[in-house]
């Protein structure tokens, strides 16, 4: 495929920055380059952070009607240009064009509903007559810090919630995945006032010099558990408030009085969608052993089925891994797995490239310290794991660090209930997966996260409490 002809810039201060592009961009169905971006430096970060504070004065005083109508104006031109943004994040991040559109247009309507959102205020008198007023106000300069597997979704849950509030914003995509997120950030630049959002792109220092910039009051971070604990610790010398949607390890538990091929095939997409990149993927898949073996043939058909390609290519459903790390850690996860002795029901092959294309690899009942079961794979890998009591299984769905989401499916709604309400995790879905509502929040418990992000929750998390007495 063809290099894109494109220029792709920052957003700093209300100008669109003409850099020279310096950072590679790779399509990663065919690892060739497609694009460079600029690799914003210290000065500019700290010339964007100045115009991002001078701008709150003015932004964090105007009307939340005002605002409102600001977001929705975005919406709009998101909509507008949705086909684009769709192809550039299928290009730059793989997944098939169906699931961009998706993506897009996900955007469009969190942004929509955020923009809806009121921050709520709290009145009363006491009994001398006092007044007592708790207003939510907004922190400052956000910094948005996105992960590669949703960019662009993953951006509009911080910079729309984060505006609305009356926060002035500077969003940060992944190196990997820049390109929709910097010509969003070209669609929005005349929409604000110079300085209230911006767009910087970078290397592997921008990020850390965000969280660590004394000008910056609050970092809503999503990425992996590990960097999640430094961009805490980078922000612990200046108390910065940190919201943190990190990594997940979602157990499913599949009851023995479902219909397991019809269960096994949902599942597979749970697992599967993005090539196993989703924070809320089903990572590991507990199946009652009454139905194990139907539901293992089914869900092993499903692998097999499945196909895979250039998220370009009509009917694809499984595009590659995102990029060469994560593709390199995939293959060493399967390699490791082999090595144990654990069984293949689907995959285990990596073709060889061009694309960092891993075919779904299904590990049969390997044990529960395997480290396809205790890790956080990301990737087109998942174990089906045996179980034949439901205290057992919640035991084991609990025992991981993280705490992210998790699903229960049975034929008994009631019995599947009671099961999630006792998984250690912020989500839990009943006989689904993947849904998820801007009027509901998201929110990762144990290492999984800190905070929440949608419904009022999300958007309270960009203030601060006020108390006016008097
Ligand atoms: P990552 O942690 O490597 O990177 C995430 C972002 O942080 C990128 O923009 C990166 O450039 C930046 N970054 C890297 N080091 C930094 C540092 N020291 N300080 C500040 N910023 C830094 O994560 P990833 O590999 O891009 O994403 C995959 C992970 O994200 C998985 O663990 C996945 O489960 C998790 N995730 C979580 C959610 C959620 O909502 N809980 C959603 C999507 C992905």
């Amino acid at each position: 495929m063809e290099t894109m002809s494109a220029t792709f810039r920052p957003l700093s201060d209300g100008q669109l920055l003409d850099l020279p592009g310096t950072l590679p961009v790779l399509d990663p169905a065919t690892e060739e380059v497609i694009a460079h971006v600029p690799d914003c430096t210290s000065e500019l970060l700290d010339a964007t952070v100045q115009a991002a504070q001078a701008a709150f004065s003015g932004w964090s005083r105007t009307t939340q009607a005002h605002r409102r109508e600001r977001l929705e104006t975005l919406a709009a031109r998101v909509l507008e240009h949705a086909d684009e943004l769709a192809l550039l994040l299928t290009r730059e991040q793989g997944r098939p064009l169906a699931m961009a559109k998706s993506e897009v247009l996900g955007c469009v309507h969190w942004c929509r509903s955020f923009a809806q959102m009121a921050l709520p205020v709290a009145e009363r008198t006491d009994k001398s007559g006092m007044a007592w007023t708790t207003r939510r106000v907004p922190l400052g300069v956000v910094a948005a810090i996105a992960a590669w597997n949703f960019p662009l979704m993953l951006a509009f849950w911080k910079l729309a919630p984060a505006l609305m509030a009356g926060n002035t914003v500077i969003l940060k995509p992944s190196p990997f995945t820049p390109l929709a997120t910097l010509r969003m950030g070209e669609l929005a630049a005349n929409l604000f006032p110079p300085g209230v959002f911006n767009v910087l792109c970078g290397g592997d220092a921008l990020g850390p010099w965000l969280t660590a910039h004394p000008g910056i009051a609050k970092v809503a971070f999503t990425g992996s558990t590990a960097t999640g604990r430094r961009v805490m610790a980078s922000a612990a010398p200046t108390l910065k408030h940190v919201t943190l949607e990190l990594g997940g390890n979602d157990a499913a538990i599949v009851m023995p009085d479902v219909d397991p091929a019809k269960v096994a095939r949902k599942l597979f997409m749970g697992a599967f969608l993005n090539s196993g990149q989703v924070c809320i993927a089903a990572k590991r898949i507990y199946v009652h052993d009454a139905i194990y073996d139907a539901f293992a043939q089914a869900f092993a058909a499903a692998a097999h089925a499945v196909l895979m390609g250039p998220g370009t290519r009509e009917g694809v459903m499984l595009g590659p891994v995102q990029n060469r790390p994560q593709y390199e850690r995939v293959k060493e996860l399967i390699a490791a797995t082999k090595t144990a002795g654990h069984r293949f029901l689907a995959g285990g092959e990596v073709p060889e490239g061009p694309g960092y294309f891993i075919p779904p690899a299904v590990v049969d009942n390997p044990p529960d310290d395997a480290r396809v079961v205790v890790e956080e794979p990301f990737g087109p890998i998942v174990p089906l794991l045996r179980f034949s009591d439901v205290d057992e299984v919640v035991r084991r769905a609990n025992d991981s660090e993280f705490g992210l989401g998790g699903s229960v499916w049975s034929g008994d709604v009631e019995q599947a209930r009671a099961i999630g309400a006792r998984l250690e995790t912020g989500t839990v879905w009943i006989n689904s997966l993947h849904l998820l509502d801007p009027q509901s929040p998201f929110a990762g418990r144990k290492q999984s996260g800190i905070g929440a992000e949608n419904g009022v929750e999300g958007l309270l998390e960009y203030t601060a409490i006020q108390t006016m007495v008097g």
